[in-house]
């Protein structure tokens, strides 16, 4: 058996039991743990490894993927006994959701131990996993990340590496679940509107699907002006929007449906507009929050 294609996957969860799944799909050597040890049955039944504890795992190859519910279960994960010795000279892959401060800690706990790590934030559900566009954000050493690639690129072919800072990857997850719900907000008070007018709501659904392409590239220009710091209108002027969300707002007001999002959507705007960025470009609202 080939080394380089070898594997230990802690967390047996939804994602886990993927993740260690493709592994055996292409045709590694997979050694699994997980608290619940029933989870492995399919697993094992498949080939893989079920060892007795995580020490056991972590000390069976080179690279161990760990996925498991937040960084509280990893710690109680990586405390056991045992398991920190061994770590030492192994490769940790981190794929369990945390914040920027988890992950800080997590690399610097690692390499008091021996361990070179790596900080991966999945962006795709389970099933989505695996193929050539899956989204996977990793940070961490240059040269980690260079060795860890092959075991990367089964999980998902989008890998971004996003620099050394262990960090970096759970700050950008949390930046893009900051669009995923401030846009699932706003898509749900349309749900409302449309639920409201009559109209057929998945009707509605694939229209907005539509649109999403384009307003994709729209954020991705609005992200650039930021990133340039010439605010000067180039595609959407700040003062559509505040007029658009007063709008909505009133709309809301008048059929009497819930004004949570419009009040603050349209407050956002209204004090942009009144601290003179009407004549901006959109973006220029992110003056007001740095504020
Ligand atoms: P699940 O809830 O399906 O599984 C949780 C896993 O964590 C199980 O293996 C569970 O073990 C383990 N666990 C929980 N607490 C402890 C503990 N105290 N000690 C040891 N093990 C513990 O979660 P998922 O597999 O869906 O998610 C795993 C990670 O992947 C999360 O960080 C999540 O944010 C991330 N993720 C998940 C996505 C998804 O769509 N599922 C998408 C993107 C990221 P046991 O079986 O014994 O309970």
């Amino acid at each position: 058996m080939n080394s380089l294609k070898e594997v230990s996957v802690l967390g047996l969860g939804a994602m886990g039991v993927t993740i260690a799944r493709l592994y055996l799909d292409q045709g590694y050597k997979v050694t699994v743990w997980n608290r619940t040890p029933d989870k492995a049955r399919e697993l094992v039944a498949r080939g893989a490894l079920l060892a007795r504890d995580a020490a056991e795992a972590l000390r069976a190859g080179r690279v161990a993927v760990m996925c498991v519910y937040d960084y509280r279960a990893a710690e109680a994960i990586l405390s056991s006994p045992g398991a920190a010795a061994a770590l030492d000279g192994r490769l940790l892959v981190q794929l369990t959701t945390g914040s920027p401060q988890d992950a800080r800690d997590a690399q610097a706990w690692a390499q008091r131990h021996g361990a070179t790590y790596l900080e991966g934030a999945i962006q795709a559900a389970p099933d989505q996993m695996g193929q050539p566009d899956t989204p996977l954000l990793v940070s961490g050493a240059r040269p980690v990340f260079d060795e860890a690639r092959p075991w990367l690129e089964v999980l998902a072919g989008g890998i971004v590496y996003l620099g050394e800072a262990a960090s970096a990857a759970a700050a950008m997850d949390l930046a893009t679940l900051s669009t995923i719900y401030g846009t699932l907000l706003g898509f749900l008070h349309g749900a409302r509107v449309a639920e409201h007018e009559g109209f057929d709501v998945a009707a509605y659904g694939r229209i907005v699907a539509g649109i999403m392409p384009t307003f994709a590239g729209f954020l991705q220009h609005e992200g650039a002006v930021i990133q340039s710091g010439d605010f000067a209108i180039s595609q959407s002027p700040m003062r559509i929007s505040v007029e658009a969300t007063q709008r909505i707002l009133q709309s809301a007001r008048d059929a009497g449906i819930n004004t949570e999002f419009p009040t603050f959507a349209a407050g956002l705007f209204q004090r942009a507009d009144a601290a003179g960025l009407g004549g901006e470009e959109l973006a220029a609202l992110i003056k007001l929050l740095r504020r």
